[in-house]
Formats: structure tokens, C-alpha cells, sequence
């Protein structure tokens, strides 16, 4: 066994040395990694794939820019970004340089010294974040940035109330599946942290009377944890009022307010952080995705010094092991140059306005029967059909066309759309040039379905109102 296991193990490294893959080779990677999803990772997994393409086996291998290449050595465009990771493209090379760079000379560290890369990195996120968030405590997720900021909270104010939106996604470690607020992901492990409350997303209102509910009942708030714009939840953007008011209520209740920027970060809505939009100065910033630059794992949660103060005299109240490690810096602090340098939030702004107003004359003639709404931020961006079945159609049309999208987690009827922010003009044109033939081809195909139905109908539906029952029966 420990033989065979030895033997195994060098044949993966061989291929991970390898540049290029002979047609066996390919075959054989492509088929043992079916099998070893299959077998010991996750059967279902191929089967959501199955939904969204044809050839559901296609293997990455790949990147680069803003594409990825399959075993077979297809090139997708990657409009789905890793789900925002992507922000400055696959393998930016000032990113790749510094952590090939740290890595030919120490990777980890020793848990024990100083290390230079996370002070260097702190202090420039002290100087990029909003107002006076200065202290910052690095983590390896999305997730861990946010659980580390509740416990934050709570421990500075004393308070153990947390309230989140409907429609929010915080990740799936248990404190932060907590203020997550989907009941196909939190129902099996109820109850989680009990202290949770969910308020609607972009209603103050309704914030306000939860505010004051907890403070008469003595439940009063820590901190309001919410997106600056829903990214799970279907990229849903709030009115401009919102989050000016969400900080006028914050300071009126005493409850902090965190920023979950794990996706909206890092440029991806036009600002370098989404709440820079209204002017808003959060109590924390989370963010996680593309604060590794595609290349490392790598999250942070950031606070001002009066949040931190209960934790300098006990600095290890909360750890982690890999959190800020040389690696990951490394890669946060090529980011944040390469962003500025190539005005990448600028250019976020300028291409997600190109990309929207494309992608809003092409679904025209398919709205609302297909499509109901093209929206969005920067280059966060999402397309909504009437159902998810339309909203898996278009998917898989558009995987065939070399272009990966994604629904908003098991759920098609809301696709992003979150290429690196560094697509080119040429690669938009492809992705519409793309839907657009998609469309006409489920339309028509949608137009075939509804005479078959109708001829097995006693009276005969007339061609010219085929589309208006598609509408009636989708809406
Ligand atoms: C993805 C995401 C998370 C979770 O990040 P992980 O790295 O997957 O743990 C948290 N919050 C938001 C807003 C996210 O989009």
C-alpha cells in the first residue's frame, strides 16, 4: 500500500511538472479525476455540473489574464471570477513575481518573530481603508475575516446581539452561517449562534424598529453586519440613502457596523472598497476573495484602534496559524499596487458601464419572457430570468461558447457576472456576441416547444400570441 501510495504521489508531482500533456496523459487525467470526484471528494458535484454544462467533465488545468484553459485545452473567458477572486486577472505577474519571490525565500513564518510583511501590510490598509480603521488582523477566508469581527464586536462593546440582512452571505463556519441567511444552508444546523437577528436587506425602517426592539428588551445590538451590496443574494444594490442611514442608526443604537466586503472589495464595484460609494466609514471591514490577487488565499478585518484596545493587552484572545502569512501578503500587497497602478477600480467603473449597457440592449428583445433585469455595480453584475431553468439554459449555452457564468449558489435564477477587472473590451464583445445568440436560440427553441404543446390542444393558440403565453406562464 505505502508503495503504491509513494508510486502515486511522484506520478502527480511528474504531472504537475509538466508543462504540456500528451493526448494519453490528458485522457488519463481527465478520467481519473472524474473518478476520484466520483469516488472520495463528492458525487454530487458532478451532478450540478451536469446542469450547467454538456461536457460537465471539463478539467481546469490552467490561467491566465482573463481566461482559463481545460485539460483538452479549450480557452474559457472567466466571467465568474472565482465568485470575485479574480479581481486583477489570473497569474497577474507583479503578483506571481512577489510570492515566487517569498517563496524562494521563506514561505511561512516561524509564528514567533516579527514578521515584515504583515506590519508593511497593515499599515497600508490603514492608509487605503475608510476614516480611522488602522488595526488589522489577517485570516486565510472570507468566513474567518467575518467570524474573527463578530467576536470582535462583542468584545467591544460588551454586546451579544448581532443583526444581518435577508439575502446575506457571510460564509459557512458557524459563527458566521449564523448571520448567513439561507434556510437550505443554515436549517440543518440550527440552532447555531441564537443571538441572530434578520432584518430585510435595504429597508431602514426596519432596521431601526429591530434596533430599538433589542434596546427596550435589553437584547441591545453589537453590530450590524451587512453587504454593501448583495452578492449571494442576487447582487442586489441598495438605494443610496441606505447606508448613510444604516450609520446614523448604528451611532444612535451604539451598534457597530461591519462591512462584509469580502466580495464587493478590491475594486470590483468601481471603488477600491463598495461602502467608499456613499461615504460610509465602517466599525470593521472584512474582506477575503481577492485580497490574495488570485494567486493566495488570504482575508483581513480591519478596526479602529479604540475596537482594538481589548485585545492589546492579551494579544492572543484570537489566533490563527496560516493568517497573514508571508505568502499571503506577498500577494496582498502586489494587489493593492497593481490596482492602483493600472487604475483598475477606475477601470471597473468605466468597463462594468460598457458591459451593463451591452448586456441591457441585448436582453431588450427577450424581456421580461427570458430575462427580467441586467444589473449592477463596477464589474459586479447580474442577469435575471423569470426562472432558474432559463437561468440554467443560459449557462450551459453559454459554457458551450466558451464563457463561464455562474448562478448565485445552486440557484440559476440569478447569474453573475464578475470577469477579472481587467477584461478586455474584445472579450465583452465576445461574451454579448455570445448571449446574444444564446437567447435566440432558447427563444426559438421555447417558441418550437410551445406548437408542440399546442397542437395536442383542442383550439389552436395563434402564432402571434405563442410569446405573450410564454410570458403569462413564466411570470
Ligand atoms: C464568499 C463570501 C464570504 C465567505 O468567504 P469564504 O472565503 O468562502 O469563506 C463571506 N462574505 C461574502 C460577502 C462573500 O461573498
Amino acid at each position: 500500500m505505502k508503495s503504491a501510495i509513494t508510486q502515486q504521489t511522484q506520478h502527480i508531482l511528474n504531472l504537475i511538472a509538466k508543462r504540456d500533456l500528451n493526448d494519453d496523459e490528458k485522457k488519463q487525467l481527465i478520467d481519473e479525476t472524474v473518478d476520484n470526484f466520483n469516488a472520495y471528494i463528492n458525487p454530487g458535484f458532478l451532478q450540478y455540473r451536469k446542469s450547467f454544462s454538456p461536457d460537465y467533465v471539463a478539467v481546469e488545468w490552467a490561467d491566465s489574464g482573463s481566461t482559463f484553459t481545460c485539460v483538452k485545452g479549450i480557452e474559457y473567458i472567466d466571467c465568474l471570477g472565482g465568485y470575485g477572486i479574480y479581481n486583477v486577472g489570473h497569474r497577474h505577474p507583479k503578483v506571481l513575481k512577489a510570492v515566487t519571490d517569498q517563496l524562494n525565500r521563506q514561505a511561512l513564518h516561524s509564528q514567533e518573530l516579527l514578521d515584515p510583511l504583515r506590519g508593511y501590510l497593515a499599515k497600508i490598509l490603514a492608509d487605503l481603508a475608510p476614516g480611522n480603521l488602522k488595526y488589522t488582523f489577517f485570516t486565510n477566508s472570507g468566513t474567518e475575516s467575518v467570524e474573527g469581527a463578530l467576536k470582535m464586536a462583542m468584545l467591544a462593546t460588551g454586546r451579544r446581539t448581532i443583526i444581518a440582512s435577508v439575502g446575506g452571505f457571510h460564509g459557512k463556519s458557524l459563527g458566521s452561517l449564523s448571520a448567513t441567511s439561507k434556510a437550505v444552508f443554515r436549517k440543518p444546523f440550527l440552532p447555531s449562534l441564537h443571538n441572530v437577528r434578520h432584518i430585510p436587506f435595504n429597508d431602514l425602517h426596519a432596521l431601526e424598529q429591530t434596533l430599538a426592539c433589542l434596546q427596550f428588551t435589553g437584547d441591545d445590538a453589537a453590530a450590524v453586519l451587512l453587504e454593501p451590496i448583495l452578492g449571494e443574494g442576487g447582487v442586489i444594490i441598495p438605494s443610496d440613502d441606505y447606508f448613510p442611514g444604516v450609520r446614523r442608526l448604528c451611532d444612535k443604537y451604539g451598534a457597530l457596523l461591519i462591512a462584509d466586503e469580502v466580495q464587493t472589495g478590491m475594486g470590483r464595484t468601481g471603488k477600491m472598497f463598495c461602502v467608499e460609494h456613499w461615504n460610509v466609514e465602517p466599525d470593521i471591514l472584512c474582506l477575503g476573495k481577492a485580497f490574495g490577487g488570485g494567486i493566495m488565499p488570504a482575508g483581513a478585518f480591519i478596526g479602529s484602534e479604540k475596537l482594538w484596545t481589548p485585545i492589546f493587552s492579551n494579544p492572543f484572545l484570537h489566533t490563527t496559524t496560516f493568517g497573514g502569512n508571508p505568502l499571503a501578503c506577498a500577494a496582498a500587497i502586489a494587489t493593492i499596487n497593481v490596482l492602483l497602478e493600472e487604475r483598475l477600480c477606475e477601470r471597473a467603473q468605466t468597463v462594468g458601464d460598457i458591459f451593463l449597457n451591452k448586456l441591457k440592449s441585448t436582453i431588450k428583445p427577450y424581456t421580461p419572457h427570458l430575462i427580467l433585469d441586467a444589473r449592477g455595480k463596477g464589474l459586479l453584475i447580474a442577469l435575471e430570468f423569470p426562472d432558474t431553468d432559463i437561468g440554467f439554459r443560459v449557462s450551459k449555452g453559454l459554457f458551450q461558447e466558451k464563457i463561464l457564468v455562474a448562478g448565485t449558489l445552486i440557484n440559476a435564477k440569478t447569474i453573475r457576472i464578475e470577469p477579472p477587472l481587467t477584461i478586455t473590451l474584445e472579450q465583452i464583445d465576445n461574451v454579448i456576441n455570445a448571449l446574444s445568440k444564446v437567447l435566440k436560440e432558447i427563444a426559438s427553441e421555447m417558441k418550437v416547444q410551445l406548437i408542440n404543446e399546442s397542437i395536442t390542444k383542442p383550439t389552436p393558440i395563434p402564432m402571434n400570441n405563442l410569446q405573450q403565453t410564454v410570458l403569462s406562464r413564466q411570470l
